[in-house]
């Protein structure tokens, strides 16, 4: 629910992560002591010391806590009907994770009315706003027709600006042991119909789903029609995905979790971010992607939910900064960067993920005096306050 716009002062801040190291303590979160920040017109309007800080419209106190930018979750799947958590009981008693399941969550979103898709991505949408996350991107994937794909991205760009075309999710039943004819129908009149509801063009590309000849069709057929492009990537086995993802310039490589020394080199040197998403590793009770090797190497990293019914249903980005740091060895500065400022690199954005003067004024404050509590204490609603394009949500 939005209270009101104009000027919102939030005084007293104890900690205020700006991600701009050339603010503060001069480390990659830009640390500030004792800070103010002014939000006006949906902007960052200033940023200084308390003791300084210009009247406002609105005051919001925040007791000496400590204050970040929204976060960006940059992976998410919210367009779905149905949920699997039988699937889930089933996995943690034993059963592999395959990816199949993905064909269960397809039928029941082809039979849904619009109204429940709607529900259900409005729904989420709020959810992960109030944990803190002011910037997500949504993926469609559930629809695999064109009608339905570009209905789950018309829903979509009702809570979002950053969607994304995943109609090369999974083959669907359909088209079993005719993946190519699928190929030219998503790159084809799939694609012409989805565009102009879409930023982004996604492909898993993985065994079982679209190979490295498929993915490269798709993603350059996306890049033609003017979509970023975005891969699935290296999330079940070792395989082409990350490669491919460097050589066409995508914006992120998602999930590598099986990486080679030659996949690490490639995304070190690019511009492309790895985008690390560990709650589909608990969710699957899978290995952890290395991040120390990413991180050592030079590749920027990004942290996102991938919330989606099978494998990952949250849509926290404190839970998934919080198995950053305890399975994946991230410090809680760096899982910290990764879930807003990496968040932003992934989606190449460069007014959030960060609070500068001039960027969006999107920021959480916490229920705890430092960004280490992300971590610490984890399954905790520490989020208490949101700010989404400066104004106060409740
Ligand atoms: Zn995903």
């Amino acid at each position: 629910m939005i209270e009101r716009s104009g000027s919102v002062l939030v005084a007293n801040i104890g900690e205020l992560v700006t991600n701009d190291p050339e603010r503060g303590d001069g480390s990659p979160l830009g640390l500030c002591r004792d800070a103010a920040l002014v939000a006006a017109d949906g902007r960052v309007a200033w940023i200084g010391p308390a003791a300084g800080a210009p009247a406002a419209d609105t005051a919001i106190d925040a007791g000496r806590a400590a204050v970040l930018p929204g976060f960006v979750d940059s992976h998410a799947h919210l367009v779905f009907a149905g949920d699997r958590a039988a699937e889930f009981a089933a996995r943690m008693a034993g059963e592999p994770y395959t990816g199949g399941g993905i064909r269960t969550t397809v039928a029941a979103t082809r039979a849904a009315g619009d109204e429940a898709l709607r529900a259900t991505v409005t729904r989420l949408r709020a959810e992960a706003l109030r944990q803190g996350t002011t910037t997500i991107e949504v993926k469609s994937g559930y629809g695999l027709t064109v009608t339905d794909e570009t209905r789950s991205l018309r829903l979509a760009r009702e809570v979002t600006e950053e969607t994304t075309f995943l109609g090369a999710h999974v083959v669907p039943t359909e088209y079993a042991g005719r993946s190519d004819e699928y190929v030219d129908l998503v790159r084809g009149e799939m694609l012409r119909s989805a565009a102009g509801h879409a930023r982004w063009i996604d492909v898993f590309c993985e065994r079982g789903a679209f190979d490295e000849a498929q993915a490269e069709a798709i993603l350059r057929a996306g890049a033609a029609a003017g979509l970023g492009l975005r891969v699935h990537a290296n999330q079940l086995g070792p395989g082409p995905g990350v490669r491919l993802a460097v050589a066409l310039g995508a914006a992120s490589a998602d999930h590598c979790t099986h990486l080679s020394t030659m996949d690490i080199e490639a995304l070190a040197g690019s511009s492309t971010v790895a985008t690390l998403l560990p709650g589909a590793e608990f969710a699957t009770r899978s290995r952890y992607p290395d991040a120390r090797a990413l991180l050592a190497a030079g590749v920027t990293v990004a942290l996102a939910t991938d919330c989606n019914p099978g494998s990952s249903y949250t849509s926290s980005m404190p839970f998934c900064i919080a198995l950053a740091v305890r399975e994946m060895r991230m410090s809680p500065a760096e899982a910290v960067w990764a879930a807003t400022a990496g968040g932003a690199r992934a989606l190449r954005r460069d007014d959030v993920g960060r609070l500068a003067v001039g960027g969006r004024a999107d920021l959480a404050l916490l229920d705890a005096p430092s960004h280490l509590h992300l971590a610490y204490r984890p399954g905790v609603p520490l989020v208490r306050r949101v700010l989404h394009n400066g104004v106060p949500i409740t």
